[in-house]
């Protein structure tokens, strides 16, 4: 049976790289972690894909793009192009505009960490007002082995969160990278 053929190249429907293909201050996300990503395409279409996200550089964030019978297409673009949800459950008790949010350290530790001003709690019960850890910018301690030193941290997952803090009433925004 004859095979329906297509005289367009192949890479119309990949996704630009941007910036430059093999930037400085990598830092791998591992394992890849699942982002919307809103981007154009060398076809010139603006698509909204959920994909991995695999590494991050300043600025930017490399994605993998599945491809039918290839390895993935991978491609640095902005990192304003994803988002990646935040749960989150009140406002900051201090200022009432930031949002607090589950914060995954590198310890593996799930923390309450505010998006305005960084106060930071250790359980959702704990948050309000007077009651906030606040780390210095010198070592970004929270507790003993815990820290929120930027770029070790991310915003927690559905399944980072501690089994107790499941059924709590968590709302879902989503934000850059
Ligand atoms: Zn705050």
């Amino acid at each position: 049976m004859p095979q329906p053929t297509s005289s367009e190249p192949d890479w119309l429907d990949l996704i630009i790289t941007v910036g430059h293909p093999n930037p400085p201050g990598q830092h791998p996300e591992d394992p890849p972690r699942r982002a919307t990503v809103t981007t154009r395409t060398y076809r010139g279409e603006t698509v909204t894909l959920e994909l991995d996200v695999l590494a991050r550089a300043p600025g930017h964030v490399q994605v993998a793009q599945p491809r039918d019978g290839q390895e993935p297409w991978k491609a640095w673009i902005s990192s304003g192009d994803v988002l990646q949800p935040m749960l989150w459950q009140v406002t900051c008790p201090y200022d009432d505009q930031g949002l607090v949010g589950a914060m995954m350290t590198a310890a593996g530790r799930v923390v309450l960490y505010c998006d305005g001003d960084g106060h930071v709690w250790l359980e959702p019960s704990q948050v309000s007002y007077g009651s906030a850890i606040v780390p210095r910018s010198s070592d970004w301690r929270v507790v003993e082995g815990v820290t929120v030193t930027p770029g070790t941290v991310r915003w927690a997952t559905a399944e980072d969160l501690p089994a107790a803090w499941r059924a709590e009433p968590w709302q879902v925004y989503s934000r850059e990278w």
